[in-house]
């Protein structure tokens, strides 16, 4: 359904593809038949990649029209069989102009499951999509070890002429994608299988919880893979205040089909994703926020939550209210303001005078920096702001203040950020 994509019960799927004897069809879930579609040959390379973490070829880019070395027959058809449990849906591809590898990707509990990627001559090389079963396994290792472990038994990279759309263990990404945007554009699509197809949200209602939860999960994917080697970006808020400040700026509430194009990627994708991020590294902090994160997934997979079910689960596990960052964040288009007036001597201590100048109250977390050089980090709870928009915080010391820093780690988008420190002169942005 347009942005909606789609929206479907869980099932039990099994499923046969029958095409003519030079085509290869990888699909959604397990290969039933290996002995009757895959040559002798092939049966060998397809156990050696089921065992190894390195990728190997099954169809090299040489071997594409070898029919005799990776075929059982040379006529007729052949019948591809494929089963998939608990999966929303299934989806398979086909050619004559495959080049096939794959690697195993290592679980948790011990178990194993296949990467593999099928892609044209156009898209060979190792700055393209001779790296799609290395960057599939990665992610799907890295998710299954951070969030919930991978059900499925394979995890299919194929490529297409669209930029990127999942099924569940099976993805169609870019021909033309190469580097950091085949990394990119893989881990989006996998990330997928925790939502929404684990976790099955209604993502033609609520898009943020699919393409939000994903794009805060391909965060630390991205930072996670290979030392760095394409790192992400989501952290810096900041880039987005010209969308926070923008009229035509819409809210996460709004629904994928009736919402303006040109804001989907920030009310499904960025804003979401970002108020997860502010949730881990500023709210709760990540091990709270993971325990619980950790905790809805497992509770909701192979379920439909709503954004009520999402938000009462996350309150209940961190054991914290959060209804004000709900309320604020995933409603409307109202903004973060927070502002520091001024730092007063008083009684020997200082007094530190903050305000609230948005319609999102938040937490302030205040860097101190004394006149010795020395730094020091005192968090304030959102309650600051339950009686006014301004609050009094006492900083005893013995030394001498020098400057006082708001969210020092620049995690928020605040939309001043000309009134985040004192003095104001010290500090220009
Ligand atoms: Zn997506």
């Amino acid at each position: 359904m347009g942005a909606g994509e789609f929206y479907l019960e869980y099932g039990n799927f099994d499923y046969k593809v029958t095409v003519p004897y030079d085509h290869i069809v990888v699909g959604s879930g397990k290969l039933m038949n290996p002995k009757e579609v895959l040559s002798k040959e092939l049966q060998n390379r397809y156990e050696k990649a089921q065992a190894s973490d390195e990728t190997v070829y099954l169809i090299s880019p040489e071997e594409i029209k070898n029919t005799e070395l990776t075929r059982p027959k040379q006529d007729g058809t052949v019948t591809w069989h494929f089963q998939i449990e608990n999966s929303r849906d299934v989806a398979f591809a086909t050619s004559r102009a495959f080049i096939w590898d794959a690697a195993k990707i290592n679980l948790p509990s011990g178990k194993t499951a296949l990467a593999q990627s099928v892609y044209p001559k156009e898209s060979d090389g190792v700055g393209a999509w001779t790296r799609s079963t290395e960057y599939s396994k990665a992610s799907i290792e890295h998710y299954s070890e951070m969030w919930y472990e991978f059900p499925y038994a394979s995890a299919t990279n194929v490529e297409a002429d669209i930029g990127g759309m999942e099924y569940p263990g099976l993805n169609f990404c870019s021909y033309n994608s190469k580097g950091a945007g085949l990394w990119g554009v893989t881990d989006h699509e996998f990330g997928h299988n925790w939502f929404p197809m684990i976790v099955g949200s209604n993502e033609r209602r609520y898009a943020w919880m699919d393409e939000g939860f994903n794009t805060f999960i391909n965060h630390y994917s991205s930072n996670a893979f290979n030392n760095g080697e394409f790192p992400s970006n989501l952290n810096e808020t900041r880039r987005y205040l010209n969308y926070f400040t923008n009229e035509a700026r819409e809210g996460i509430d709004t629904y994928p089909d009736v919402s303006n194009v040109g804001n989907l990627g920030m009310i499904a994708y960025n804003k979401p994703g970002m108020g997860l991020l502010m949730l881990r590294e500023y709210i709760l902090g990540p091990e709270r926020f993971d325990n619980a994160f950790k905790s809805y997934i497992n509770t909701w997979a192979y379920k439909h939550p709503l954004p009520q079910d999402f938000f009462n689960h996350i309150e209940n596990v961190a054991g914290e209210n959060l209804s004000w960052f709900w309320q604020g964040w995933f409603y409307g288009t109202g903004n973060i303001d927070l502002g520091i007036n001024g730092v007063i001597p008083y009684a020997g201590n200082y007094v530190a005078v903050l305000s609230n100048k948005g319609e999102i109250p938040m937490p302030v977390l205040i860097e101190i920096t004394f006149e010795n050089g020395t730094t020091e980090r005192q968090m304030l709870p959102v309650e600051i702001w339950q009686r006014g928009d301004t609050w009094n915080h006492l900083i005893k010391t013995t030394k001498v203040i020098k400057g006082v820093t708001i969210d020092p780690d620049k995690i928020l988008p605040d939309i001043n950020l000309g009134n985040d420190h004192w003095p104001q002169a010290l500090y220009q942005n």
